[in-house]
């Protein structure tokens, strides 16, 4: 059930002539998702060692490990080439077909369905689920189905309007399993008294960010990007499966650890150079020093109006506490986090059926015999830079060996 890339790879591996394979899919079309995704181009999976995607999965990258280390990055790319569509890989690790186009990608899965007689029957959303005495009854617009082995592959909650609007947690609800706390994920932050609207677009390579729900939960070093009404990048985004409305955001634009060395500099500054303006020595400030970080003269400005510095102060007239305030700012902005965006905005949904109740070895349910589970409607998301696809392809590929040593046909 789901013609993501999820499903139909499953279909196209659990493949045994003298089954019927059928996959359903509520869409006019399979793969509205897999189309969208990289913005059209498809970023497939990441170039980096298997062993290092674990890591990337918050703290669910263990259930995935037979998945990917059964079906590797390596073998995906593999799988494409056989198939005679190459893969490029951009600087920073991230892999798309060398045509940069997600339809391409999505042309090699129906074409393999069809070739081997997979049908896939588009605008059939499944509405009901119920176990019957060999197997499970599925109730569709279109008619009802019945089968020894349902495999559900129906995707999150994310951009709805591709056709993953949840409807897979109720299905696997009625049979039994339990389905974590679900939440966007990938996702950008509204900010409370957003201070940089006007700066949207400002991004920033390699911040230290820390959160905090009363004390500090997490810790995340990436780019982020101002948007007209809080944070963005891959920082924000792979953090933002632990961000909850409320959260504290801290943005070290300069390290906690250089703080001692920032003070230094001003102080000494302050002396030498007392007649000039903060602004023009804080933009100026050289690489080598303290920062490691370039400040813009926007941003300069912007975090002197923050730290309640007239914008005209020359060094000379910086007290100890304005100082101590900017350094604060500097080292550590806080922001308080008045959303996180929904599923419109979400490239991904955290949360999903418990990994807990799913052999990680088979995808089979330990609950239901004959049921499968895979994709996103696990409680499994990955960061940004292919991690989702490859978990969605490797996770169809474990289902599908199991379901063809498991169940040959008569
Ligand atoms: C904008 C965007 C960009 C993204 N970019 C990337 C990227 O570049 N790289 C990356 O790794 N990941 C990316 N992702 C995430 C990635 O696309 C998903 O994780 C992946 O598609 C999940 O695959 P899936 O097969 O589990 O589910 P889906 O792709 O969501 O497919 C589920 C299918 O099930 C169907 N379905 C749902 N309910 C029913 C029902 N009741 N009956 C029948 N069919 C049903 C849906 O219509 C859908 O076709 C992106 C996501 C978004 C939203």
């Amino acid at each position: 059930m789901g013609a993501g890339p999820s499903g139909l790879f499953c279909a196209i591996n659990s493949f045994q002539k003298g089954k019927r394979i059928l996959i359903l899919e509520k869409k006019n079309s399979p793969g509205h998702k897999l189309l969208i995704s990289g913005s059209g181009q498809c970023n497939i999976t990441h170039a980096g060692e298997i062993s290092d995607f674990l890591e990337h999965y918050g703290d669910h990258g263990r259930f995935l490990r037979p998945a990917l280390l059964g079906f590797t990055n390596c073998d995906l790319i593999s799988f494409f080439a056989r198939s005679g569509l190459g893969m490029v890989q951009e600087k920073g690790g991230k892999v798309f077909p060398e045509s940069m186009q997600s339809r391409d990608v999505l042309n090699v899965l129906t074409a393999q369905c069809r070739e081997l007689g997979i049908e896939i029957k588009c605008g059939q959303a499944a509405r009901s689920i119920s176990r019957i005495e060999d197997g499970v009854l599925v109730s569709c617009t279109g008619g009802r189905y019945r089968s020894r082995l349902l495999v559900i592959a129906t995707g999150g909650c994310s951009y709805p309007a591709t056709g993953s609007s949840g409807d897979g947690y109720g299905f696997a609800r009625i049979l039994g399993h339990s389905i974590s706390d679900i939440g966007p994920a990938l996702s950008p932050v509204i900010i409370k008294d957003y201070p940089f609207s006007d700066l949207a677009g400002l991004s920033f390579s390699d911040l230290k960010l820390s959160l905090y729900r009363q004390i500090k939960i997490k810790e995340h070093r990436g780019d982020i990007l101002f948007t007209h009404d809080g944070l963005s990048g891959p920082g924000i985004l792979d953090l933002s499966r632990y961000i909850r409305a409320g959260d504290l955001i801290k943005i070290s634009f300069i390290p906690e650890e250089k703080r001692e060395e920032l003070e230094k500099w001003l102080v000494e500054k302050s002396q030498n150079d007392g007649g000039k303006k903060l602004t023009t020595a804080l933009a100026g400030m050289p690489l080598s020093l303290p920062t490691g970080l370039q400040l813009s003269i926007r941003l300069t400005k912007r975090l002197l109006q923050i730290s309640g510095i007239a914008l005209d102060l020359q060094l000379s007239q910086l007290t100890r506490e304005k100082r101590n305030r900017l350094i604060d700012n500097l080292t550590g902005l806080s922001l308080v986090v008045s959303d996180v965006c929904g599923f419109n905005a979400a490239m991904c949904t955290r949360g999903g059926v418990l990994t807990a109740e799913v052999d990680p070895k088979t995808m089979q349910s330990r609950l239901v015999q004959g049921l499968y589970l895979v994709g996103e409607v696990l409680d499994i998301d990955g960061d940004t830079g292919g991690y989702n696809l490859q978990a969605a392809f490797s996770t169809g590929m474990l289902a599908a060996r199991s379901i063809k040593s498991t169940f040959k046909p008569s």
